[in-house]
């Protein structure tokens, strides 16, 4: 049997991978022994970013992209590839929101929010499919929230673009099966990282709703999200496709 997480020789890209959950998964699969590229428009997080990489070896960089741009998501996989020869996991992780109520939003900022949280994994996902199918097969992961599962008066565009993730995930895995790529989503709970910090912020009490809620009892670190990462990129996943799972310490578990 091959080992269920070993990633040696595979090669990883991961948008919005700079910081965050992005960062989270792409420990998990550096752990495992993948090269990863971590993608994001910021290029000054990287360094901090590759740092939290170099305790595992390796080789991995970052590679500037806008993944509401599709010239960007195709530029990214081609440097990959160009880089490594190959790639074999695409993590769609890039997201955003913008909390306001439905009435008052915005047609740009319900497209700024689709286009970076939904669009963006269909382009990266089309843009990498040649090199996966090349490689004999691979992995997509697609990062989609509690939002995929529950609405929020203040989330509106983005629980649409998360519940989309989930419906994207199942088609792009049925497309895909024939290629032997596996396409999964992960629902994080509430994990503490910039975008959520800004949340906090906003949204009054959110932080110890979430803790009286959560029966883990705490918010999630963005290391909680490398065992999936590594699953699902991984050889022990190639049976696992078009599944979204949750990875919140119960959240959804319970009403
Ligand atoms: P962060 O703000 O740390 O991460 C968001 C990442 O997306 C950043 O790396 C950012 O990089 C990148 N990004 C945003 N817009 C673009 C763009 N147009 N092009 C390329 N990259 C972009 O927050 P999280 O780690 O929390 O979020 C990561 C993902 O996890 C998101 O999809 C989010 O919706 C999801 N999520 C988060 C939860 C949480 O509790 N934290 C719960 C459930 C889901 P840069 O600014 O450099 O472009």
């Amino acid at each position: 049997m091959k080992h269920p997480c070993d990633l040696s020789g595979r090669v990883a890209i991961v948008t919005g991978g700079n910081g965050g959950i992005g960062l989270g998964m792409a420990r998990g699969m550096a752990r495992c022994g993948a090269s990863v590229v971590l993608s994001g428009r910021n290029a000054g997080k990287a360094k901090d970013a590759l740092a939290a990489l170099a305790e595992f070896g390796g080789d991995h960089r970052f590679i500037a992209a806008d993944v509401t741009k599709e010239a960007d998501c195709k530029a990214l996989v081609d440097a990959t590839v160009a880089a490594y020869g190959r790639l074999d996991i695409l993590v769609n992780n890039a997201g955003t929101s913008v909390r306001k109520r439905p009435e008052v939003l915005s047609e740009a900022e319900w497209h700024l929010v689709i286009d970076t949280n939904l669009t963006s994994a269909l382009l990266c996902s089309q843009a990498a499919y040649p090199a996966l199918k090349q490689a004999g097969g691979g992995k997509i992961i697609n990062t989609g929230s509690m939002m995929s599962l529950f609405g929020a008066p203040y989330a509106v565009a983005y629980a649409a673009s998360k519940g989309g993730i989930v419906q994207l995930t199942k088609s792009l895995a049925s497309a895909w099966a024939v290629d032997n790529i596996q396409v999964n989503a992960v629902l994080p709970g509430w994990i503490d990282t910039d975008l959520t910090r800004g949340a906090r912020q906003q949204v009054e009490g959110l932080h110890d709703r979430v803790l009286a809620r959560t029966p883990a009892g705490r918010w999630g670190e963005p290391d909680d999200m490398a065992g999936i990462a590594a699953f699902l990129a991984g050889p022990g996943s190639d049976f696992v496709t078009g599944a979204a799972i949750p990875v919140d310490g119960g959240f959804s578990a319970i009403t």
